[in-house]
């Protein structure tokens, strides 16, 4: 059986990492790791179109990197492949920016790296973020769904 993630390339590493460094700095020595997520995901009724997660001890084990003997990641973030391959850059900062302002960090804590719920039905900054198109992730949601009902009919 084919496994359900894969590791994101650099090109997904940039984005975050610019947004990071825009609008996050607290979050600047954080370790993220990116993954694409192979399969559909539903969660409440809603198709989900990335995740983040604040590692646990065994994700931080295996997400060590070898090379520098690094710690492992902080968070990992999860994205769903099949969207990803089809949206453009706007879209992938709209989606990336909600789930680093999941992260909370926690400057007196021995892991500062938390994460935090939803303020609203998101988050307040994510209003301003994305004035120019509120609507954004129906439209994203509503674009995955139809592609998964695509590929239904073409099997
Ligand atoms: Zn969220």
């Amino acid at each position: 059986m084919p496994i359900r993630y894969e590791e994101c390339g650099q090109a997904e590493y940039d984005l975050l990492n610019q947004l990071i460094s825009e609008k996050f700095r607290e979050l600047v020595n954080a370790k993220f790791r990116l993954f694409f997520d192979l399969k559909k995901h539903i969660s409440q009724g809603s198709i989900v179109l990335a995740q983040i997660f604040m590692s646990d001890e065994l994700t931080r084990l295996l997400t060590v990197d070898e090379a520098t003997m690094e710690s492992g990641a902080d968070y990992c973030i999860m994205l769903d492949a099949k969207l990803w391959r089809d949206i453009d850059d706007v879209l992938k900062r709209r989606i990336l920016f909600h789930e680093i302002q999941h992260c909370n960090f926690d400057a007196e804590s021995k892991r500062p790296y938390k994460i935090r719920g939803h303020e609203i039905e998101g988050f307040f900054a994510e209003v301003e973020f994305n004035a120019d198109n509120p609507t954004w992730k129906s439209e994203a949601a509503e674009l995955l769904r139809a592609m998964y009902e695509q590929e239904k009919d073409d099997k």
